[in-house]
């Protein structure tokens, strides 16, 4: 049989891509060198059920041919493919909820961010930034860190890394919530939740490949920690740069204490 390779259509990979974080779906190591894998190996058989997005040595370990239960067949990639898209979209949905439920007792905000998340192309006029909001992000940021340091402090890299990527989707769900007071045209055609999603998967990958100068894997497990750390403060200065962007000439905005109380609370 012959396999025609057809290059697959770059609305159908920007889904794949999307869709999976930018993420190989089977060790799910954010920032690897990632490719569109045809699950099939037919490389003409461009359908989004015969796509998947994996790492390089998990595709090599698709083409595998030893015993049984080494390669990683055809099933299994659909099942870690199904598993981990159904996540990221969790993930996406918990981390959005999270950011815009943050405002506990100004309900009012809440409910107008809400409705400018579900139609973020139908404002004209630009919104007031939502000041209440801003104002408890230091202390919402606080949290997170209180979230997640019994998590750092277990030494354990899973769990470790779990919670840098909790922390990580809660600042971008923060991200995505400011971003709906900008005019969206800011945010050109994709939603805001995709320009940050390719930001942030490229800090990934700027972060694994200056932690690994002898080559990809070469940094040990360890390297998924410190990477995923160093997005953090990235996401950090993000969040700081967009505030700042935000709210302007608002005299009642404190500039120099917000920044304080947003940096000081870093670990
Ligand atoms: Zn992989």
């Amino acid at each position: 049989m012959t396999k025609n390779r057809v290059p697959i259509p770059s609305d159908l990979s920007a889904e794949v891509m999307f869709s999976s974080d930018r993420t190989c779906c089977v060790c799910r190591e954010r920032g690897k060198a990632t490719q569109i894998h045809h699950i099939d190996e037919d490389p003409s058989n461009n359908k989004l059920e015969n796509l998947s997005l994996l790492c390089l040595e998990c595709h090599n370990d698709t083409q595998l041919k030893g015993g049984v239960g080494r390669k990683l067949n055809a099933p299994l990639v659909i099942k870690y493919r199904d598993e981990w898209m159904e996540r990221v979209s969790e993930r996406r949905k918990i981390a959005d909820e999270r950011a815009v439920s943050r405002q506990v007792g100004d309900v009012s905000i809440s409910q107008q961010i809400e409705t400018q998340v579900s139609r973020p192309h139908l404002p004209v006029e630009l919104k007031d930034p939502p000041m209440d909001y801003i104002n408890s992000l230091p202390e919402f940021k606080q949290a997170l860190l209180s979230q997640a340091q019994p998590k750092w402090d277990t030494g354990l890299t899973a769990t470790m890394v779990q919670a840098n990527y909790d922390y990580i989707d809660s600042l971008t769900g923060v991200l995505v919530t400011l971003s709906n007071y900008y005019s969206p045209a800011q945010f050109g055609e994709q939603s805001a939740q995709k320009y940050f999603s390719e930001i942030i998967s490229s800090r990934f990958q700027w972060h694994r490949t200056i932690s690994e100068p002898h080559g990809p894997g070469t940094g040990g497990t360890i390297v998924n920690v410190t990477v995923g750390g160093s997005v953090m403060s990235d996401l950090e200065k993000m969040v700081e740069d967009m505030v700042m962007a935000l709210v302007d000439y608002d005299d009642s905005f404190d500039w120099r204490g917000w920044p304080k109380r947003w940096r000081g609370n870093k670990i």
